[in-house]
C-alpha cells in the first residue's frame, strides 16, 4: 500500500488515502515520488473545470522522483535514475502533431494529474516517453517547479525570437515571474521586471532584472519605449487589461508571449500590431526532452525556484497557500 492524495470529487478538499501501490505496464516506469509541486492548474483538478476529467483523480504535474521499476519494453532508463515528470504525461505518436514532432500538441496527448494519476503520492506510474532525467545533485523540491513553472517560461523565451542584449519585459514577479527573470538575465538579455508596486523591486533586481518598472509609478509601455522598446514581453501575470496597456511598449517585430491563463478577453486594435510588425502569441509548456533542457540549463546557470515545502500529509493546507497567493512562490510537498 501507499500513501497517496486524491480529489473525490469535483469541488471537495484533497483526501489523504492508502492506496495499492500501482505497477508500470509495458513502456512505463513506476516512480519513487520525492517532491511535487502544487501548481495553480492544480485548481482544475480540484474544481473540476478539465473537461473529461474523472475522479477519484490524484493530481500533482510537476513531479520529481527515482525510478525503482521499469516494465516491458523500456530501454533508455533504468531503476535508480532521478526522473522528473510534467504536465505533458504522453503521447500517441501517431497524430498530426506528433507526425511532425510536435508531441506538446498532440491532439490525444497525457496530462499528469489530470488524465492519469499525478505525483501527489508516494509512488506513480508514467511511460517513459515522458520522464526528464534530473541533473545530479539537485534537490528534488527546487527541480519540482522546474518540471512546469520553469519549462514554460525557459522554453518559450528560447523561441521567442529575442537575442542576446535585446529587451525583454517579465510581467508579473511571482511563481513563474521569479523564474522568467532568472532565465531571461542567464540568457543575456536585457531584463525589465514589470511589477505593481514597489515592494518586489529589490527581489527583482537580486533575481537578476537590469531594470524593474513599477506600474503603477510609471506607465509601463512609455518607459519601456524609452529604453527602446521590448523585443519579447513575457506576460507570465493573467491581466488581459495591463496585456492590453502593454503592446503599446513592444519595438519593432516585438511579441507579446501569454504564459498566464486568463478568461478576460484582450482589448487590442490591428492598428497597435500593424506598424511595427507586432505579434501575439501563446505558448504550451513543453514535452519531456524541454523539460530535461530546462533542468540542465537551470543547474548550469545556477537558477533556483524559492519554493516553500509541506509534507505530503498536508496538501490541502499547502493548496490553499497556493491558491491564495501567500507562498513566495512556489509550493512543494516533499514525501521524504
Ligand atoms: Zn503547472
Ligand atoms: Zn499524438
Amino acid at each position: 500500500m501507499m500513501k497517496a492524495v486524491q480529489a473525490q470529487a469535483k469541488g471537495q478538499p484533497f483526501v489523504q488515502r492508502e492506496l495499492p501501490e500501482p505497477h508500470p505496464g509495458a513502456g512505463e516506469v513506476r516512480i519513487r515520488v520525492l517532491a511535487c509541486g502544487v501548481c495553480h492548474s492544480d485548481m482544475f483538478v480540484r474544481e473540476g473545470l478539465f473537461p473529461g476529467i474523472s475522479y477519484p483523480r490524484i493530481p500533482g504535474h510537476e513531479v520529481v522522483g527515482v525510478i525503482d521499476e521499469t516494465g516491458e519494453g523500456v530501454r533508455e532508463f533504468r531503476p535508480g535514475e532521478t526522473v522528473g515528470v510534467g504536465w505533458h504525461g504522453g503521447h500517441c505518436f501517431t497524430c498530426p502533431a506528433c507526425r511532425a514532432g510536435d508531441f506538446i500538441l498532440c491532439s490525444r496527448g497525457r496530462i499528469t494529474g489530470i488524465s492519469m494519476d499525478g505525483g501527489y503520492a508516494q509512488f506513480m506510474v508514467a511511460p517513459d516517453h515522458a520522464l526528464a532525467r534530473v541533473p545530479e545533485g539537485m534537490d528534488p523540491a527546487q527541480a519540482a517547479p522546474l518540471l512546469c513553472a520553469g519549462v514554460t517560461t525557459f522554453n518559450s523565451l528560447r523561441h521567442a525570437g529575442a537575442r542576446p542584449g535585446d529587451l525583454v519585459g517579465v510581467l508579473g514577479v511571482g511563481g513563474l515571474g521569479h523564474l522568467a527573470i532568472q532565465f531571461a538575465h542567464k540568457m543575456g538579455y536585457r531584463t525589465v521586471a514589470l511589477s505593481s508596486g514597489p515592494d518586489k523591486a529589490d527581489l527583482a533586481r537580486s533575481l537578476g532584472a537590469h531594470e524593474v518598472i513599477d506600474m503603477k509609478a510609471q506607465n509601463p509601455a512609455e518607459t519601456l519605449m524609452k529604453m527602446g522598446g521590448a523585443r519579447v514581453i513575457l506576460a507570465t501575470a493573467p491581466n488581459s487589461a495591463v496585456i492590453s496597456q502593454l503592446v503599446e511598449g513592444l519595438g519593432r517585430n516585438g511579441k507579446m508571449l501569454l504564459l498566464g491563463a486568463d478568461i478576460e478577453p484582450m482589448k487590442i486594435s490591428p492598428l497597435q500590431l500593424i506598424g511595427a510588425r507586432k505579434t501575439l502569441a501563446g505558448w504550451p509548456s513543453g514535452d519531456a526532452l524541454d523539460s530535461e533542457e530546462t533542468l540542465a540549463f537551470a543547474k548550469q546557470a545556477g537558477i533556483r525556484p524559492m519554493v516553500e515545502c509541506y509534507p505530503l500529509e498536508k496538501a490541502e493546507e499547502a493548496y490553499h497557500v497556493m491558491i491564495e497567493n501567500r507562498a513566495r512562490f512556489r509550493v512543494v510537498l516533499t514525501m521524504v
